[in-house]
């Protein structure tokens, strides 16, 4: 009886104690996440401040994939990592989100607010070199390789332009390479541009 009565009561305290100590590890192990990704902030600071920018990133992302709610300094430090990585749209977003929660009292309003003009005048500058890349390839020379004489594409080297009638095909000498069949390279350039005028229309 007595024995049973004991048995009965340990149980009893060792499911208390158990959950108890549950409970602990659980809590113990949040805590220990958050303060984790706390750290990871402050790894990623560091990270930043020695230039490693793609390191403190790949810290920054962990932060932001995983502690629930964000700290706000969180958008600054990503949001000015993300200018020295030439993410541009994402610092510009990111740092506005940061000014926009925090406001002008924010305890990096000033350097948020220069690294995201920063951000803001590179895009522009992405966005204009990229148009102006495009132009350029449309206005530019084939390269003719140093090769001084290029195949003529009318006759493709032939010096005969062929042209298919009814009954029989007429042969005419090429009017845009003559009869060796070559043009030379701004000759070619024309030509590709459709302003090679033929040499029956030269006066
Ligand atoms: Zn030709």
């Amino acid at each position: 009886m007595f024995k049973f009565g004991f048995e009965k009561v340990s149980m009893k305290k060792i499911g208390f104690i158990f959950s108890i100590v549950l409970l602990l590890t659980f809590q113990l192990n949040a805590q220990t996440a958050e303060s984790q990704l706390q750290l990871f902030i402050d790894d990623g600071v560091a990270l930043m401040n020695q230039r490693s920018y793609a390191k403190a990133n790949e810290k920054f992302q962990v932060v932001i994939n995983q502690l629930k709610p964000l700290p706000s300094r969180i958008a600054f430090y990503f949001g000015k990592n993300s200018y020295f990585l030439g993410e541009y749209k994402q610092s510009i977003n990111w740092l506005s989100k940061y000014i926009q929660l925090k406001g002008t009292s924010a305890p990096f309003y000033d350097e948020a607010k220069q690294y995201l003009s920063l951000s803001e005048k590179s895009y522009l500058e992405q966005n204009k070199s990229e148009l102006s890349e495009i132009e350029e390839d449309l206005n530019s020379d084939f390269e003719c390789y140093s090769q001084d004489k290029m195949v003529c594409p009318a006759c493709k080297g032939t010096g005969v332009l062929i042209t298919k009638g009814v009954l029989q095909n007429r042969y005419e000498t090429c009017p845009f390479s003559g009869g060796d069949g070559y043009l030379s390279c701004t000759e070619y350039n024309l030509f590709l541009k459709g302003k090679l005028k033929p040499a029956d229309e030269i006066e």
